[in-house]
């Protein structure tokens, strides 16, 4: 088996919440005055018409966001890999609004490969992983004012752990599944799941589904690897824990159904001005995740090993 360890560059990712500097600016200096959010002023979510039948594969752009925040200037490559900023994170999202995508649930997707479901026209996920504080701060507000939804990867120890100040609590989860967002489970503790036991593993994708359900009422269906790292033996107890897709960080647009537990995500980094955005997104072959990483393995070469 291959450790998909993604090394040093992974350290944001996995670090503490505690090493996270906090910021009372929470709303990074944007305006959410406009923010609606109400069920009527985004009606036309739900009656958007669906265009895309059923096939086996379809482009799917898949965002992986983590901080939405302003970074000091000296900031590491690292960090402007993982992180956007307040500003550039609202343009994104009004340009996918005037270029006419439509944001979906996993569930969508995986209502579209497993049961003859139909997607809107340029349909597109947006992910949030690691339950940020800004996640909430930020993030929900916006999809809110622009009838937006996300599907957000809290690992849940930290929010266990936290104080509602780093990470998002509990009670913003609940507030955020009722407000339509969907959650999804990275683990409890954000710990690779390679070199795990098959019990550990069993453990991690478990309780993190059960205490997100629990918490939010709603079917947890979706797992993102942390860190991206995933084996074979990881990809097949996911879906023996129950969840219905997962994510990892192989970078890509094309979504298949054979790939519904490998679906690829695209990265925004810092630098991205809304041309390179709007490039990236469109992209059939978007840069991997960080320098480096193009050197990881085909995942399909693993699932082939066993
Ligand atoms: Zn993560």
């Amino acid at each position: 088996m291959v450790a998909f360890d993604i090394g040093p560059a992974a350290q944001p990712d996995g670090m503490a919440p505690a090493a996270i500097g906090a910021t009372d600016d929470r709303s990074g200096g944007i305006d959410l005055r406009d923010a609606v959010g109400s069920p009527s002023a985004c009606a036309d979510r739900t009656t958007t018409p669906r265009l895309i039948p059923p096939q086996d594969s379809v482009t799917l752009p898949i965002l992986m966001y983590h901080h939405i925040k302003q970074l000091p200037p000296k900031a590491s490559a690292t960090w402007r890999n993982l992180t956007v900023s307040p500003q550039a994170f609202e343009a994104q999202l009004r340009y996918l609004a005037e270029q006419g995508y439509h944001t979906i649930y996993f569930s969508e997707l995986i209502a579209y490969f497993n049961a003859g479901a139909s997607l809107p026209e340029k349909p597109i996920i947006l992910t949030f992983d690691d339950g940020w504080i800004d996640h909430y701060t930020v993030v929900y507000p916006l999809l809110q004012k622009y009838c937006m939804v996300g599907t957000f990867f809290p690992p849940v120890n930290w929010v266990e752990n936290g104080n509602g100040k780093q990470v998002i609590s509990w009670e913003m989860i609940e507030e955020m599944s009722r407000g339509g967002m969907e959650f999804g489970s990275h683990t409890l503790n954000h710990h690779l799941l390679t070199g795990q036991t098959e019990k550990q593993i069993m453990a991690q994708l478990v309780d993190s589904k059960a205490a997100l359900e629990q918490h939010t009422g709603k079917p947890v269906v979706v797992f993102a690897y942390p860190g991206g790292g995933h084996n074979a033996l990881a990809v097949s107890l996911t879906a023996k824990a129950g969840y219905e897709a997962a994510v990892g960080i192989m970078a890509g647009v094309e979504q298949t159904r054979d790939d519904l537990f490998l679906l690829h995500r695209i990265t925004v980094p810092y630098s991205d001005d809304l041309k390179t955005f709007a490039a990236r997104i469109r992209s059939k072959r978007p840069p991997p995740f960080l320098p480096g990483s193009s050197l990881w393995p085909d995942p399909r070469s693993e699932l082939a090993d066993r």
